[in-house]
């Protein structure tokens, strides 16, 4: 049998825990990224450190893999359509074009997926985003089209809020205007489509956030009303079909107080609200992307145990000591060299008896 090559675009924490799961089938990693310490370039056979419009590099990296997957969203299309030109790439450039920006993303949600989102509305000029407030009632939320990540790029409109300050602090970025969703909770869901059409959707969770960025998961999401699970799980390969999926995806998404379901955003790579299969399921969300960029069968995407994931976002690192020698715990470090405020170090998976119906991190 002939080895075969994955070529990872993006060398973050998600990029790393790719080319591991990876080397567990015997895959061989080949990472690239612009930047000089990526934690996954610890883990790759071979490393492109080059920049991500670097035509040049990108053509040699696509000729030396097998099929190429990618960790985050921002690269740019370009670059996605070269090696899409040379190998697979999975998901496509097309869904990558689509998830990057999010008034296409919205679009195509509500147009052609015909899933809910939140009402939105583009806002290229001030003048835009005047009468949208207006239409909006002034509970909105301001984002950036592109690069937003944990919550960067976003203002949250209220009442008193002066149109031309928020304008200004977002100026030179392209702007969408969203309604306010007055939502229960956070959901996610994540699931896998190979090459034949088959699909694996892991179990529904519920996801926390501290600062805008992820906190904690728990997984299954704790006392999910079993028609509203039902429909999350619809949506979710609804939004894959129409995408044409092949590869990973998560979908974001709200529960309301009555049970409905808006969806929020789409990221079709391994996320931070899938680390619980890690130590949860019987094959984790990054084999799961493996398996469907190198054209393998997908794997079960069964849950064996309930799982309450815990980031470890800046100094929270420290928490590992606590945890480290803990029985149903299992901690993981990203390998990142420098701690900084806001900046995923780890995260933690309190492994839990199946249906047990406990959902707190700590014991
Ligand atoms: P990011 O790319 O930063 O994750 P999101 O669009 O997911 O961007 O927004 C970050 C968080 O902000 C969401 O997880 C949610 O808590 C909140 N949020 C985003 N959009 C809305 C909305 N329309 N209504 C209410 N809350 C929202
Ligand atoms: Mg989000």
């Amino acid at each position: 049998m002939k080895n075969k090559v994955l070529g990872i675009i993006g060398g973050g924490q998600l990029g790393r825990m790719i080319a591991l799961s990876a080397s567990h089938l015997g895959v061989k990693s080949y990472v690239f990224d612009p930047s000089n310490n990526s934690p996954a370039f610890d883990i790759a056979s071979k490393i492109f450190n080059y920049k991500y419009d670097d035509i040049e590099a990108i053509k040699k990296f696509s000729e030396s893999v097998d099929s190429v997957v990618y960790e985050f969203e921002n690269i740019p299309i370009n670059t996605a359509k070269i090696v899409e030109s040379i190998c697979p790439l999975r998901p496509s450039a097309k869904v990558l074009e689509i998830s990057q920006d999010r008034l296409i993303e919205k679009e195509f949600l509500s147009n052609i997926a015909k899933v809910k989102t939140a009402d939105f509305r583009n806002c290229p000029t001030i003048q835009d985003l005047e009468s949208a407030l207006k239409d909006f009632n002034y509970s909105a939320i301001l984002k950036t089209r592109r690069f937003g990540y944990d919550g960067k790029g976003q203002i949250k409109i209220n009442n008193n809020i002066n149109p031309e300050e928020v304008w200004k602090t977002l100026e030179g970025h392209e702007l969408i205007l969203e309604k306010f969703i007055p939502f229960k909770r956070e959901l996610s869901i994540i699931l896998a489509r190979s090459e034949d059409g088959k699909t694996e959707i892991y179990d529904c969770v519920q996801n926390k956030h501290k600062n805008h960025i992820l906190d904690e998961t728990i997984a299954p999401a704790p006392n999910l009303d079993i028609k509203v699970e039902e429909k999350s799980k619809h949506i979710a390969l609804r939004v894959a079909k129409a995408l044409k999926l092949i590869g990973l995806l998560a979908v974001e998404m709200f529960e309301m107080h009555d049970g409905n379901i808006i969806v929020n955003e789409i990221a079709p790579r391994p996320h931070n609200s899938g680390h619980w299969t890690m130590d949860g399921c019987v094959t984790s969300q990054f084999e799961q992307s493996v398996r469907a960029a190198i054209g393998w069968p997908l794997g079960s995407s069964k849950r064996n145990y309930d799982i309450v994931m815990k980031n470890l976002v800046g100094n929270e690192i420290e928490l590992f000591n606590s945890y480290i020698n803990e029985p149903n715990y299992k901690v993981y470090l990203y390998g990142k060299k420098e701690v900084r405020d806001g900046r995923k170090m780890g995260h933690i998976n309190r492994i839990i008896k199946k249906n047990s119906n406990t959902y707190e991190f700590k014991s």
